[in-house]
């Protein structure tokens, strides 16, 4: 009886379900059910050098017959096609007594697959621009991820809770008593877990080893996997810093950076850190507002640096030494 040699298309075949993994030339014996002696054995070394040659695969280091699988890539078309404009309606923060959105809302185009961070120092009210992109957005379905929002025990934190009480001018169920958004009870491993096609909320993002240079990696991989949604996180930011925890590494993968500060006393301050698209420019702007039961924002206006002392007077006529002045 004649042996069967192996060819090269079965092994094509079965090597395009393994882009990007790795295969050796053992591996590839035993799923065919090759054995040592036969053609076939022989003929799965020369198969691979030719797909290496073809750059199907690329060899592995130096160990022999280890191969990484190369993702095929296409040429993309461009013209000659039909354009989706890709954007995507995501409503903001809006003012309690106003019913307005932060201003420069009308100027920021965001569009599916972008990342909003949110950087912010502590206990100014990251949390509470997070919740109004909740509640604002609601009827678009928001998934929320991090530990705001659940404990360790997989339940709601009692603060959370509580803010959604607090913003009794949101509805948070459907018609059967169900909630509009879907809570995760996860604080790690993010990107495998965001929901694709929605607004992904996640607060907060934290690099637990403390290698902040990862932060880039963990959001671009956010971005990736948010597919046609937007994903919001929030992060860290040290007091006066001009990016969250992560510097450079946190800006480069968003496409609309919010920072947050105290703004004296009583007040917070949004700053837009980065913006990637808008109709006008907004990077450097500021707007001052205060927050009503931990969750509602009130008194959104514009603010500026004051001109007349930079905050380096406490008497100034224009700022009483806030160093910031309505615009
Ligand atoms: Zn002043």
């Amino acid at each position: 009886m004649s042996e069967n040699i192996i060819k090269s298309d079965e092994v094509r075949e079965y090597l395009r379900q393994q882009e990007g993994r790795e295969v050796t030339l053992d591996s590839i014996r035993s799923e065919f059910g090759v054995s040592r002696g036969t053609k076939s054995f022989d003929a799965v070394r020369n198969i691979m050098y030719q797909f290496a040659q073809q750059r199907t695969v690329k060899p592995v280091g130096k160990r022999s017959g280890v191969y990484k699988v190369l993702v095929q890539v296409q040429p993309v078309k461009v013209f000659g096609q039909e354009h989706k404009s890709g954007l995507f309606n995501l409503v903001f923060p809006k003012d309690r007594d106003t019913e307005m959105e932060f201003s420069f809302a009308e100027d920021v185009v965001i569009r599916e697959g972008d990342l909003i961070l949110i950087a912010g120092v502590s206990n100014y009210g990251k949390t509470a621009i997070a919740m109004n992109f909740l509640a604002e957005n609601i009827e678009s379905s928001p998934v929320l991820l991090g530990n705001e929002f659940t404990s360790s025990d997989g339940q709601p934190t009692p603060r959370f809770v509580s803010r959604l009480e607090s913003m009794d001018w949101v509805k948070w169920v459907n018609g059967t008593g169900e909630d509009k958004f879907t809570l995760l009870p996860v604080m790690s491993d993010y990107p495998e877990y965001i929901v694709k096609d929605r607004i992904n909320i996640l607060d907060w993002v934290n690099i637990e080893t403390g290698e902040h240079y990862q932060i880039g990696t963990l959001l671009s991989e956010i971005k990736r996997a948010v597919g046609k949604g937007v994903g919001v996180a929030v992060i860290q930011k040290s007091e006066y810093a001009t990016a969250g925890r992560g510097g450079q590494f946190t800006k480069d993968f968003a496409d609309l950076e919010l920072l947050i500060d105290k703004h004296g006393e009583m007040e917070s301050r949004l700053t837009i850190g980065k913006c990637k698209e808008s109709t006008k420019s907004l990077t450097g702007k500021s707007w001052a507002f205060g927050i009503f039961q931990g969750v509602k924002l009130v008194n959104i206006r514009e603010v500026k640096k004051c001109k007349r002392c930079y905050g380096k007077n406490d008497s100034c006529p224009d700022c009483n030494g806030l160093g910031w002045v309505d615009k």
